[in-house]
């Protein structure tokens, strides 16, 4: 499989390339050159194969020969070591749980995976080195730290907003140690994702063998498609249209979802539900792309003022706007109307959601008045005890410690703080 860069103005590359890479050398995203439909008889028969199975299918095209098969195959085993499961939250209203993983964040999928294909690439050069460098909001530092621990060749770097992440999720970047350094930033999480940016391009730091493992590299995002197919399996014996409601902020989750929908899988309507941070339910109510400096919100991790992975949304619709309306809506919350829903849905329900998930549940009850006979799914892409501080006051209970989290609490968090790209430099040397 080729990539070709959403700039078209770079060369285009193999799988390996454009993992080692990430962003092309025009600045672009890279896209994959062919997306090929899968065979009916694989959706006829999904419920027979196992989630392993299903993501070797799901996923095989966009690797094509470079990774053998029973390598990938051990790859996708070691990625989906735990559940995915589809939690009926109320009669037609499904809670699809991405969280039960090591860090408990549906990221650690994407870093998972990403980190075990770069190990396969390195593997045959123990001398040179490849420095991962990734900004977070909050979610994707802990599931990088971790998917990506222990990796044999890569250097992992992580920026992140200080003051602006939960205390869980600084634990779980700041404590690893090993291979793995974080940064913590004097500013927002935009002003971490532009030093990325600006890292990838610059030349002086060619030695480094900079990659990014944000949702722009495209073995953190396509993998996501993965847990849309395992919903449709829990789900399809219903018969019914399925509208799924993805919480979201740099639009990795729901892209990979609609490339899902390329491959055949049968989803009636994609709901992007954001927090304020509303660039995309502006644009589709203008039609124009404006994108503005992020704010802060209760539901952190989609705090982006301008969603990297727009663009690639706009290349699976040929930039055709009437075709993406049909399939895709998008509506924003404030934290008030984030912290209503979270509380109905625990009194009426018994359900605890966390703040992201509820900007989903929003978006999806608004969505499912237009589609009578649907069930809709939202996506809870983290566990309550990642936003502890919103979630425990506003339902007035106190929440057990998952062993996941307890492993990291009590740890030393160890970070340098800078406040400039060229502190970044410096640091990365
Ligand atoms: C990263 C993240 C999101 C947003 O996902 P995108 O793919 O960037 O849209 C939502 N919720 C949580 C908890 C996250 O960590």
């Amino acid at each position: 499989m080729k990539y070709y860069s959403l700039n078209h103005n770079a060369p285009k590359v193999s799988f390996q390339e454009a993992v080692i890479q990430g962003l092309a050398s025009d600045k672009g995203l890279y896209f994959p050159e062919t997306i090929t439909p899968l065979n009916t008889s694989f959706f006829e028969t999904i419920e027979n194969l196992s989630n392993e199975e299903i993501a070797f299918e799901a996923i095989n095209q966009f690797v094509g020969d470079e990774i053998p098969e029973h390598v990938l195959k051990e790859i996708i085993a070691e990625t989906l070591c735990f559940d995915f499961p589809v939690v009926e939250v109320e009669k037609g209203i499904y809670s699809l749980e991405l969280f039960h993983g090591p860090t408990m964040a549906f990221k650690d999928v994407g870093a998972r995976f990403m980190s075990r294909c770069l190990a396969y690439f390195n593997k045959d050069k123990a001398d040179s080195k490849n420095t991962v460098l990734v900004a977070t909001s909050g979610d994707t530092g802990g599931a990088v730290a971790s998917g990506f621990l222990g990796v044999a060749g890569v250097e992992v770097v992580i920026l992140y907003p200080s003051g602006k992440v939960s205390d869980i999720q600084e634990k779980q970047l700041t404590t690893l140690g090993q291979n793995i350094k974080a940064l913590e930033v004097d500013g927002v999480f935009d002003d971490c994702q532009d030093m990325v940016k600006k890292a990838f391009l610059d030349e002086t730091l060619a030695h480094k063998n900079l990659t990014s493992a944000n949702s722009i590299n495209i073995a953190r995002w396509l993998p996501q498609m993965f847990y849309f197919f395992f919903a449709y399996k829990a789900l399809k014996k219903q018969n019914k249209p399925l509208v799924f409601s993805c919480p979201s902020g740099n639009f990795g989750n729901i892209c990979a979802g609609i490339i899902a929908k390329k491959l055949g899988l049968p989803i009636e309507h994609f709901v992007a539900s954001t927090n304020v941070n509303d660039t995309v339910p502006r644009f589709l109510e203008s039609g124009k792309y404006d994108p503005k400096p992020s704010k802060a919100t209760i539901s952190n991790a989609m705090d982006v003022g301008n969603p990297s992975n727009f663009i690639r949304i706009q290349e699976l619709y040929n930039n055709d706007l009437k075709a993406f309306e049909k399939d895709f809506s998008s509506y924003s919350y404030t934290d008030e109307e984030t912290l209503e829903a979270l509380k109905q849905i625990y009194n009426t329900n018994g359900y605890i959601a966390e703040p992201h998930g509820a900007v989903g549940y929003l978006g999806l009850k608004k969505e499912l008045q237009k589609h009578d006979n649907a069930i809709g799914i939202f996506l809870e892409t983290a566990h309550p005890i990642k936003f502890l501080d919103v979630v425990e006051p506003a339902l007035g209970i106190t929440l057990p410690i998952p062993t996941q989290i307890e492993s990291v609490i009590n740890e030393e968090k160890v970070s340098v703080k800078i406040k400039s790209y060229e502190e970044l430099k410096a640091f990365l040397g």
